[in-house]
């Protein structure tokens, strides 16, 4: 291991894109067995409305417990299984998972939806729009209860691809959501041109907004644009009340981030939703005050 602090940069780099080194193609293969063993787990992050304090549902994120690495973060095994063909099985398995819990909680009289993440290469799957339709039939989740979001550059990989996927998923119902916005680098008329439902303001321009004057001035700005658009606007990485109550007064619809709640296991989340369920009319008047 000591001679690996000793590469050059360089050589580091090419270590890293290598598909055939023995530890990438372990891990691969270990990715592969949780997706099949349903060892891949899915925690769930409310979405609130900020004026309300009503919760609108989740957002789903993919959590791989490894036994002798311990937690590796989404950001390391999504792209591994984007490079390794896995990103089918491990979509289609946390769009399940996250629909059956959907339906659950719709059961239970609660009118939530649930958020999935889309990866580059899963717009340019041609039978993503036929699994998602027979999914939500399987689950009986409506379809407007779903929202898929992907982030301006999967889009931009394949322009025309991914237009006609997320065409097809649009008339089907699904939401689509631009995560991670305004770190890609697609122009404004594109956006206009998508048939898309929901902006998420990436976290890099939310987290300062309550120190950084031009922040808060980018935030508003994608704010104003998402509502001239028609759109609803969603601030990710909300981490403190103020920061909280900037967004409000700037007019998003939808927060989400460690001041609401962490990402939780399904069962968790059900606790923690019937506990704030519980604390409601409290809440609603602290709202109704202007608090
Ligand atoms: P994302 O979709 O933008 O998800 C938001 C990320 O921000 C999540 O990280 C979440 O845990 C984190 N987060 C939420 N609130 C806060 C906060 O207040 N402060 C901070 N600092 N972070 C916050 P996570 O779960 O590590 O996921 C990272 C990325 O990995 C996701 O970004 C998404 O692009 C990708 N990902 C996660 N699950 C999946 C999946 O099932 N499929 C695909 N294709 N990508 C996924
Ligand atoms: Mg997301
Ligand atoms: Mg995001
Ligand atoms: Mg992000």
């Amino acid at each position: 291991y000591a001679a690996k602090e000793h590469r050059t940069g360089r050589r580091v780099y090419e270590a890293e894109h290598d598909r055939n080194t023995p530890r990438r193609l372990a891990l691969i293969g270990e990715l592969d067995q949780a997706i099949n063993r349903r060892d891949l787990l899915v925690v769930f992050q409310p979405k609130l409305d900020p004026v309300t304090g009503l919760v609108t549902g989740a957002e789903a994120l993919a959590r791989w417990h490894h036994n002798e690495q311990g937690f590796i973060p989404p950001d390391q095994f999504i792209p591994l299984a984007e490079h390794s063909g896995l990103i089918r099985p491990l979509t289609l398995h946390v769009l399940e998972v996250a629909l059956r819990r959907c339906a659950s909680w719709r059961r239970s009289g609660r009118d939530l939806s649930v958020a999935v993440n889309l990866s580059p290469n899963s717009l340019m799957d041609t039978n993503l729009p036929d699994i998602v339709a027979r999914l939500l039939g399987q689950t009986g989740v409506p379809a407007s209860a779903l929202t898929l979001e992907i982030t301006e550059s999967s889009i931009m990989a394949d322009p025309t691809g991914s237009l006609r996927t997320l065409e097809r998923l649009n008339t089907l119902g699904v939401k689509l959501a631009i995560d991670d916005f305004g770190t890609g680098y697609s122009s404004l008329g594109r956006l206009r041109e998508l048939p898309i439902h929901e902006v998420k303001i990436d976290k890099s321009f939310v987290q300062r907004i309550s120190v950084d004057h031009r922040d808060r001035a980018v935030v508003r700005s994608a704010v104003q644009l998402g509502h001239a658009l028609d759109l609803e606007v969603v601030a990710e990485g909300v981490e403190d009340g103020e920061t909280m109550a900037h967004l409000t007064k700037e007019g998003c619809n939808i927060v989400q981030g460690y001041y609401v709640s962490r990402p939780l296991p399904a069962d968790e989340f059900l606790a923690w939703l019937t506990e704030r369920e519980a604390q409601a009319p409290a809440i609603l008047e602290a709202a109704a005050d202007g608090n």
